[in-house]
């Protein structure tokens, strides 16, 4: 029977740093995918040129039934720590905005360099492979890999959420936490698109295309990011990184003009120029599609001169409290991270070791930390698959 001293499933980005990892320590390490090409969410993410990291993560921007689970594995390896790898390789990169890190070029640099290291510490990766069983031994695992059988040390459980299940996302991680007892922490799609009914796309069909500057509100969370009207409602960074905590039956709150006192500003406007019409001034710090379509929805075709303080403070209103609940969200076919997961309870945070079955680990996604859209995720897959390469 093969043996080896360590077995990862999972060929993305937590799985590979592991394998570097625990490479570097002279382990023999073994990294199965069934997918039949590694980091495919590398690949495609960050529309194909890799978020890889954010200059400012730190454990507040991740979202867990344990806030402080993340904070050791986040300060082991953090994202100075990445950049330098990124570096070494000579890979271009900039900020492009609120710390986040693209490469220049293309998210297949940040493959190539972890397979590079891969490589460089001699650790096989079979594609095209799944692991069917898994067997508990006196001293470590035996997988029922393919026709064969693979004997193991250490198992680490990278295999990911279960977003996107077009690309070889499952539910396997979950299923091995179950064989041994271990709790999971309910799932949910998160970083995904919120749907809306036929009669609020309608209202907001003419504004397909208009983008603002938005701050998006759920219970006590904010966010200020771009905001984008779409044919499917409202789209855009802010309205991803809510959706993470919004749930169902909930209404989002948004202001379209956060920075701005707009009650002080109409009131200005009716002082110095009476005669304009409410879309006019309002079109001074709007899109002039949005303004328009917010005076018509408002039924204030007058001028300013007529409209008294009530009236303007229900423009600001509309502009800055716009309450709207969402259907649903597109689901898993779309959101770029699972909520929920392996709950932290069961692992050690310095080492992503299960407590209870020692050599088994489980690692980026599969694991109840979420980050914010914004480089965070894969942060946390390299800060978790650190750890766990230092001892497996
Ligand atoms: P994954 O990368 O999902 O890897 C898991 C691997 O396990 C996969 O290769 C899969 O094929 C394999 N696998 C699953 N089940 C089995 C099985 N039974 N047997 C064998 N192999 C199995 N995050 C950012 O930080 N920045 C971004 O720019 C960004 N953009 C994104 C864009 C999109 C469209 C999506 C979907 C996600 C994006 N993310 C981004 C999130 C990020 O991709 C994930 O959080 C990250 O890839 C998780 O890494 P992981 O190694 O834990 O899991």
């Amino acid at each position: 029977m093969e043996s080896v001293d360590v077995v990862v499933i999972g060929a993305g980005a937590a799985g590979m740093m592991c394998a570097i990892e625990a490479g570097k320590r002279g382990r023999s390490v073994l990294v199965l995918d069934h997918a039949a090409a590694p980091g495919e969410k590398i690949r495609i993410s960050g529309g194909g040129r890799c978020n890889f990291t954010n200059i400012h993560a730190s454990p507040k921007n991740f979202i867990s039934q344990n806030p402080h689970f993340c904070i050791s594995a986040l300060a082991r390896y953090t994202q100075r720590d990445f950049i330098a790898l990124v570096e070494r390789y000579g890979i271009a990169f900039h900020e492009k905005t609120l710390g986040q890190l693209f490469c220049d070029g293309s998210a297949r640099q940040i493959i190539d360099m972890l397979l590079a290291e891969m490589k460089r510490h001699a650790v096989q990766l079979r594609l095209a492979t799944s692991a069917n069983s898994i067997e508990p031994t006196e001293d470590g695992f035996v997988l029922a890999v393919g026709g064969g059988r693979v004997r193991c040390k250490s198992l680490v459980m990278a295999s990911g959420g279960k977003s996107i299940p077009k690309m070889g996302a499952t539910g396997f991680g979950y299923e091995v936490a179950a064989q041994f007892g271990l709790r999971v922490v309910e799932t949910r799609p998160a970083l995904v698109p919120l749907t809306f009914e036929a009669r609020t796309l309608e209202r907001l069909k003419p504004l397909s295309g208009v983008a603002v500057d938005a701050q998006i509100a759920c219970g006590r969370t904010s966010f200020s990011e771009a905001m984008l009207f779409t044919h499917r409602g409202v789209s855009g960074p802010a309205v991803l990184q809510i959706s993470s905590y919004w749930r169902e039956g909930e209404e989002i709150r948004i202001a379209m003009l956060p920075q701005t006192d707009l009650f002080a500003a109409l009131r200005t406007a009716r002082v110095e120029n009476g005669r304009q019409a409410l879309q006019t001034a309002l079109a001074v710090h709007l899109p002039k599609k949005l303004a328009q379509t917010i005076a018509d929805e408002l039924g204030l075709t007058g001028q300013l001169a007529d409209m008294s303080d009530k009236v303007l403070r229900r423009v600001e209103d509309a502009v800055n409290g716009w309450r709207i609940k969402p259907a649903g969200s597109e689901g898993y076919r779309t959101a770029e991270v699972t909520l929920g997961g392996i709950d932290t309870r069961e692992l050690d945070s310095k080492t992503m070791e299960a407590r209870s079955v020692p050599g088994l680990y489980f690692i980026g996604e599969v694991v109840d930390v979420t980050g914010w859209l914004g480089g965070y995720n894969f942060q946390w897959a390299w800060s978790s698959g650190w750890c766990a390469g230092q001892v497996a």
